[in-house]
């Protein structure tokens, strides 16, 4: 168990799990880009690991480009998305293949997909490391799923808590206020 700031955390998924879990979208996104060279494009911050560690994986050609978005204060994910730092690339004509860390609410889905609205892409795909059904609001399909999760905040790989945690290797997930009965 690890404290970060007031919460604490227990171990839930393992490095071994991660990176299984990535190796099977790097299989399936290859596989279904054939020829083509993508553009990957994580969204920072919380995707620099899945980013960094999906693209050593992929076995072709590619590109790799950020967009900046944030959404999260503390442990609640918000609607109030904001664009920090947006496409500095024309991707007009291009496969376009979005990596992110967890789909939880969809929020920043749709900002993303704002985003690609007017861009002229050929193809626009989403890749989730991480997704949390029940927790999705919108119909945005999800192409490829790494795993999905229950509807609990999680810490490590690239998510934070506050500031603190991405540096994590594996995954924590938030653990529930004990009851001090055994104390009185
Ligand atoms: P959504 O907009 O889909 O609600 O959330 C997407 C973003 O919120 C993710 O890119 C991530 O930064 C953050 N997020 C969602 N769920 C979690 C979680 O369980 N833990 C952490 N640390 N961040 C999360």
């Amino acid at each position: 168990m690890i404290k970060l700031h007031d919460k604490y955390f227990k171990p839930f998924i393992s490095t071994k799990e991660i990176d299984d879990a990535i190796q099977r979208l790097v299989l399936e996104i290859a596989e279904d880009v054939g020829d083509e060279i993508p553009v990957f494009v994580g969204i920072l911050n919380g995707s620099f690991m899945v980013v960094s560690d999906f693209v050593k994986k992929y076995p072709k050609p590619c590109e790799v480009t950020f967009i900046k978005l944030a959404s999260y204060e503390g442990v609640k994910s918000s609607e109030d998305i904001q664009r920090l730092i947006g496409l500095t690339q024309d991707l007009s004509g291009r496969t376009v293949i979005i990596l992110e860390d967890i789909i939880d609410t969809g929020n920043t889905l749709s900002e993303v997909h704002r985003i690609f609205k007017n861009e002229n892409v050929k193809s626009l795909k989403i890749a989730t490391l991480f997704y949390k059904p029940e927790a999705y609001k919108k119909d945005f399909k999800l192409h490829y799923v790494g795993i999905e999760i229950p509807n609990k905040f999680i810490v490590g790989y690239g998510l934070d808590y506050d500031g603190l945690g991405r540096n994590l290797p594996e995954i924590y997930q938030i653990k529930e206020t004990q009851h001090m009965t055994n104390l009185v």
